[in-house]
């Protein structure tokens, strides 16, 4: 695809998956916010055209060494980062104390403060502030995650997920 870039600053405006490219502060390619195609072509490693949907070149670091690959762009760290919040929550006892409530409740702060991906964290900081952390109970936390979730979801144009399935997707699994 063409690339669009600004007249002043020759950055890219819009990477090889469609989406605008996200800079930090500082000028840099967001690592945490693009795609890891995005942030290559921001980065000026663009992909050769055959390299676009493969992952063969991610692939072939691991195979010489798993330790050695890229920091997570924003789908691997968004999943990752769901998952840990589902697993963490599926866990979370039926009758809270005050300490797990308000632990939990520091917890999601936390997270749309500081959440890696910045964009992402400041729409998430604005759901908790319309959207209260249903502190009250297992069932309550996890429908008030689901739902949390789904609203990322329909950001981005996916599917919402059934919160009624939530216990077997995260803690008991299908029969
Ligand atoms: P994910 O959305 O990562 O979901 C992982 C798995 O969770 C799914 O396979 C499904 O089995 C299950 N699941 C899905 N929905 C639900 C639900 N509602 N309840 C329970 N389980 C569910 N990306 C952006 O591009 N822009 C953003 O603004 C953005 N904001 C984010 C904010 C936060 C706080 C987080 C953690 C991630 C954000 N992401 C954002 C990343 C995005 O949500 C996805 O993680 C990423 O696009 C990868 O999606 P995926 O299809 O692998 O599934």
């Amino acid at each position: 695809p063409e690339i669009q870039t600004t007249n002043k600053t020759l950055k890219p405006i819009v990477g090889v998956s469609g989406r605008t490219i996200v800079y930090d502060k500082d000028g840099k390619p967001c690592r945490a916010c693009n795609t890891l195609l995005d942030f290559q072509m921001a980065t000026g490693k663009k992909p050769k055209s055959d390299q676009i949907n493969q992952t063969s070149l991610v692939n072939k670091a691991i195979e010489k060494d798993e330790y050695r690959q890229d920091p997570p762009d924003v789908e691997v760290l968004g999943k990752s980062s769901w998952t840990f919040m589902h697993s963490l929550c599926a866990k979370y006892p039926e009758n809270p104390s005050p300490k797990d409530k308000n632990q939990i409740s520091t917890f999601f702060d936390m997270l749309g403060r500081m959440y890696p991906c910045d964009w992402c964290a400041e729409d998430f900081s604005q759901y908790l502030k319309d959207n209260k952390v249903d502190t009250s109970s297992n069932d309550g936390l996890n429908m008030w995650l689901c739902g949390a979730h789904n609203a990322v979801n329909v950001k981005l144009g996916k599917k919402e997920f059934d919160c009624q399935l939530w216990k077997k997707r995260w803690r008991d699994g299908w029969e």
